[in-house]
């Protein structure tokens, strides 16, 4: 499997923007700082995506992996029963889930790896291009703000969210 298609996440979620996996690859003290929120050891919350074989704690629990292998199908919005309760459900709990919906829309029309792209770009700092996750309300890198397209569009609901934590 290529590298990119590891961090095309079967729920339509882009792994790369994920902080969890932005934790893991360039930032040991974010990773830290999450793994303490979670009460999990470093180690357990380490992600190299969603298909790559090393996926965090929270991501190991996730059903839409043995249910989508069970259907042979790559994708949530592959399936019949799409989108079921439990996507349904999934996609309501938290707000950079926001767009799965028009993304396996897009997933389906122009192929995975159109999507990609286009994620990326979403999720890149305007100013310095490196990629933000729908947390990170200033660029992690250059501090510009917004961080990315994603929180430009969303940036309502995902303060609602930092708030309560
Ligand atoms: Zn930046």
């Amino acid at each position: 499997m290529s590298e990119d298609k590891k961090l095309a996440a079967i729920c339509g979620l882009d792994c790369e923007a994920c902080s969890v996996y932005i934790g893991t690859t360039e930032e040991p003290d974010r990773l830290k700082r999450i793994a303490e929120n979670f009460d999990q050891s470093v180690e357990d919350m380490k992600c190299s995506g969603c298909r790559s074989g090393n996926r965090s704690f929270f991501c190991r629990t996730c059903d839409f992996k043995d249910c989508s292998e069970e259907k042979g199908i790559e994708f949530c919005g592959e399936c019949d029963d799409f989108p079921c309760e439990d996507f349904r459900t999934f996609q309501k709990a938290r707000p950079h889930r926001i767009e799965i919906y028009e993304d396996m829309k897009t997933i389906s029309e122009k192929g995975w790896d159109e999507w990609l792209k286009e994620k990326r770009k979403e999720y890149s700092c305007p100013e310095c291009g490196t990629i933000n996750s729908a947390y990170d309300i200033t660029c992690r890198k250059c501090g510009n703000e917004p961080s990315n397209l994603y929180v430009q569009k969303h940036k309502i609901r995902i303060i609602e969210v930092l708030k309560d934590k």
